[in-house]
């Protein structure tokens, strides 16, 4: 069930540093998504097309919904008119999928660019030493269907807040690039996607304008 202390708690934390909130709902019920809307919260996470499909098919249409999770080229048209944003976009495979499908759809879909600063080989996401090429010299000239709003990343799992807080200015340098080089008429910077339950305290004082909190807004019952 939702831990309403918790987040009241963060979402304070938020609203003083002028971010977003993603409730990350994978792996929980019905019920703790219910209370979560019931109290007003609007914009949810998942990280299995599959799963973002099912729900949004079942909940109010005004929930905004985020991909979070490697996404297939495969799977894109199955969420391309169901999502808000894709947080995963990772490489110029699927950012031409997306605009595929989405002229078929009709519709204009935010994706941030994800990058990968963690030392976890498992994390996806362009290399960040790689990322100013991809966006100078990869990037197509025009996207129709598609605005690119921002920046995502997952700092590596561990104690160490030094390590935790430079992969965090990574990915600000990263943001702070696309926001501050006009470089595609389609890109319109305004997101940094960092923080999750472990790390979000840190990622708002690194400049973290969306946190992706799912286990610690939730309690076992
Ligand atoms: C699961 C997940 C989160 C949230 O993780 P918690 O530790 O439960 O807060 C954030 N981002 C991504 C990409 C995830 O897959």
């Amino acid at each position: 069930m939702l831990n309403k202390k918790e987040y009241l708690q963060i979402q304070k934390q938020c609203e003083s540093k002028q971010a977003k909130l993603v409730a990350v709902t994978k792996y929980r019920s019905h019920a703790d998504i219910e209370e979560l809307y019931a109290i007003g919260h609007r914009d949810f996470g998942e990280n299995k097309v599959q799963d973002l499909v099912a729900k949004q098919e079942k909940f109010p249409k005004d929930i905004r919904w985020h991909l979070i999770g490697h996404l297939q080229s495969n799977k894109v048209k199955y969420i391309i008119d169901k999502v808000h944003q894709i947080h995963s976009v990772d490489r110029l495979k699927i950012l031409k999928e997306i605009q595929k499908q989405a002229v078929k759809k009709n519709v204009v879909v935010n994706c941030l660019l994800q990058v990968h600063v963690a030392q976890e080989k498992s994390k996806f996401g362009i290399p960040y030493a790689d990322f100013q090429d991809f966006v100078n010299y990869q990037l197509p000239e025009e996207l129709s269907n598609i605005q690119i709003k921002g920046v995502m990343g997952m700092a590596t799992f561990t104690n160490d807040k030094t390590q935790i807080e430079q992969e965090f200015k990574q990915l600000l340098a990263c943001f702070n690039y696309l926001k501050n080089n006009k470089l595609r008429s389609y890109i319109e910077v305004n997101t940094l996607s960092m923080g999750m339950s472990s790390d979000y305290e840190l990622a708002l004082a690194k400049g973290s304008t969306m946190l992706r909190v799912g286990s610690r807004l939730f309690k076992d019952d």
